[in-house]
């Protein structure tokens, strides 16, 4: 029986099959989806990140460098500030009055440089100088400067120009000079020029040497011709901080204040500096150091020149590197949250479906298994039915077939039945006879045999009439006495063992007593008469003719045997023995059905009918059958 129609698994298979192609179509695009979204999110985050801290990093950055270069502008103003006092103090000294008034007085012109150098010691300043208006030396604090100084045109430039100092190089060693000039005048006609020269090499080495140490920032002074004259970078020193060519390079050169510098440019992109505070420019190449780097700038009006500070953005990168990665990760991880998150909402979902889908098919499954049954309860009638009617057929037919040898024993039993008949209607006639000559003794004799008579046919009857009456309906087994169930057989048959002469021995071993078997005694003699029957008909070509029967106690069951000596039969005559109609007899003897129905009753009782050929060539018929309880020796 098939549980499930095949159109209810098809749309069961059709619904799981559909729902695993969509599951299968999810699998494949939206993890994928969600991969990219993942993939986008950490990539913005790592954007983001990356911005966000090196905004905020070069903001710090910037605003350290703005603090520091407040720091080194007070430095620098507060250093040259110390010696502003100093020309004009000794512009105001009567001696150098008198020896800019007389400058061909030599002894004066000694007086004054001897009272310069103590003054230029005192001061702590490099070098003090005065010149006359053309910027010739008069009087120097040092013996050994020449008579015309070298920086006397930068003099003479700045007593016409107006201007109260000046940035110059050392012609020898290269370092920044700084000169502060004093013009003296009298009656508004210039006589001389106070100078005080100051170094800035020890500044200015302070701040290499800081450079050097702390990887800080890099300094430059940059004076009004965008030339670098003071750096913490030496590489940088007398550079061009823009881009120049060569004639700029060479004007600058004529003006004297650089002797021995390349004025090489260091392409600083000027104008970037001016529009924000703070700037990325592109610097030369230094090892070990960014090529773009932080640059800020303060003007110090004070002096004419400004101060840029370029900080290296190392380490913000290294930071916003960091901050981006981390960033990245904050993106990848908010992606595989909305991932997980997702997938938990589309799993529950599936559960939650597949649940519904179970529920379903449960409900289907319990309502087909419902209908199953119905229709099993009603098979299973119908089976009952059909056994019941079946068991009836089968009863029917044991009848019939009793019925039938009934009708084969008809005439002989009829016979046996009118010789007593014959004898009994002689009898009395001889006894009314002996009656009218009142032999009274023959009389009684002759009633005494009419009731022996009579008993004889009372028993013929009462065999007949058990015989012939519907046995119990199968299986209702009792105790039956085998030996008396015999002994009914044999009056049954009486009349056809005694004409056809055949001999009749019973081999019943009752040493253990009366054999008593589980069985209806009714149908234990139906199968003995097809036995002794089927032998007879056998037999009757024989010249002896003889039955045995055979009754023991084996194995826990009653062996009974029932032996001819007849001709036999061959090999493939037994192998059809118990199929149905299989006869040999000739048409209107034999129905084939008597061994078929003696092997149902035998089985009924439990027990097996089995044929085999005897040791004198005749047939054996043997069957098993269960001892009665009542029995003692079981
Ligand atoms: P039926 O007696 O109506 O033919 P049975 O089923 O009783 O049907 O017997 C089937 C056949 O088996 C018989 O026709 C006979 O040929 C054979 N047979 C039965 N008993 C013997 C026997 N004792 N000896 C030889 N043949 C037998």
């Amino acid at each position: 029986m098939q549980w499930f129609p095949s159109t209810h698994s098809e749309q069961v298979s059709q619904a799981y099959g559909g729902s695993l192609k969509r599951r299968l179509a999810w699998r494949l695009t939206r993890p994928s989806l969600y991969a990219y979204l993942t993939l986008a999110l950490a990539l913005l985050g790592g954007v983001l990140g990356q911005r966000l801290s090196e905004a905020s990093g070069l903001a710090q950055l910037a605003a350290l460098a703005s603090e520091r270069l407040e720091l080194y502008a007070a430095t620098l103003e507060s250093e040259l500030a110390r010696h502003n006092y100093l020309p004009s103090l000794i512009a105001i000294d009567e001696q150098v009055q008198a020896m800019l008034g007389a400058p061909q007085d030599l002894t004066l012109r000694a007086e004054v440089a001897r009272k310069l150098s103590r003054i230029n010691v005192r001061a702590g300043a490099m070098l003090t100088f005065i010149t006359d208006a053309r910027g010739q030396m008069l009087a120097s604090s040092h013996l050994s400067t020449p008579r015309s100084a070298p920086e006397a045109a930068q003099v003479q430039r700045a007593l016409d120009s107006g201007a109260e100092h000046f940035f110059a190089a050392d012609a020898v060693d290269g370092s920044t000079r700084f000169f502060l000039i004093q013009p003296v005048r009298r009656a508004s006609q210039v006589l001389g020029a106070i100078v005080v020269q100051l170094s800035l090499a020890p500044l200015e080495a302070t701040w290499v040497d800081l450079g050097l140490r702390s990887q800080s920032e890099k300094l430059l002074v940059i004076d009004a011709n965008d030339v670098v004259i003071m750096s913490s970078v030496p590489e940088w020193k007398y550079r061009i901080l823009g881009s120049s060519d060569q004639a700029q390079a060479e004007a600058l050169r004529r003006l004297g204040r650089y002797p021995g510098a390349s004025l090489q440019p260091m392409n600083i992109p000027h104008d970037s500096l001016q529009q924000s505070d703070a700037a990325l420019v592109p610097v030369p190449a230094l090892p070990g150091q960014a090529t773009q780097l932080l640059a800020q700038e303060r003007p110090v009006a004070q002096l004419g020149v400004r101060l840029v500070t370029l900080s290296d953005p190392s380490e913000v990168w290294r930071g916003a590197r960091y901050a981006a990665w981390g960033g990245a990760a904050v993106g990848a991880s908010i992606g595989l949250l909305a991932l997980y998150l997702a997938s938990r909402r589309r799993a529950l979902r599936q559960v939650f479906q597949a649940q519904a889908a179970l529920q379903k098919a449960h409900a289907q499954l319990e309502h087909l298994v419902d209908e199953r049954t119905a229709e099993l309860r009603s098979t299973n009638q119908e089976l009952k039915h059909q056994i019941a009617q079946r068991l009836q057929a089968e009863d029917e037919l044991v009848q019939a077939g009793k019925l039938a040898v009934l009708g084969q024993m008809s005439a002989g039993i009829s016979h046996e039945i009118n010789q007593p008949l014959t004898a009994l209607r002689a009898l009395s006639r001889n006894t009314l006879l002996l009656l009218e000559k009142q032999r009274l003794q023959s009389v009684a004799d002759n009633l005494k045999a009419i009731d022996d008579v009579t008993e004889r046919m009372s028993v013929i009857t009462r065999a007949l009439k058990n015989f012939a009456r519907k046995a119990e309906a199968a299986g209702q087994v009792q105790a039956a006495p085998l030996r008396e169930s015999l002994q009914n057989v044999r009056v049954l048959l009486e009349h056809r063992l005694r004409a056809e002469q055949v001999e009749l021995i019973e081999e019943i071993d009752e040493r253990g007593g009366e054999l008593l078997v589980n069985a209806d005694a009714n149908r234990l003699e139906q199968v003995l008469v097809n036995l002794f029957t089927n032998a007879m008909d056998a037999m009757q070509d024989q010249l002896q003719r003889r039955i045995t029967v055979a009754a023991e106690r084996r194995d826990g069951r009653v062996q009974v045997r029932v032996i001819d000596s007849g001709p036999g039969m061959d090999e493939r005559q037994q192998a059809r023995l118990f199929e149905p109609f299989f006869t040999t007899k000739p048409a209107g003897q034999g129905l084939g059905l008597g061994l078929v129905i003696s092997s149902k009753i035998v089985h009924e009782f439990g027990g097996t009918l089995r044929a085999h050929r005897s040791l004198d060539g005749g047939m054996c018929f043997e069957f098993d059958l269960e001892p009665a309880a009542k029995d003692p020796h079981v």
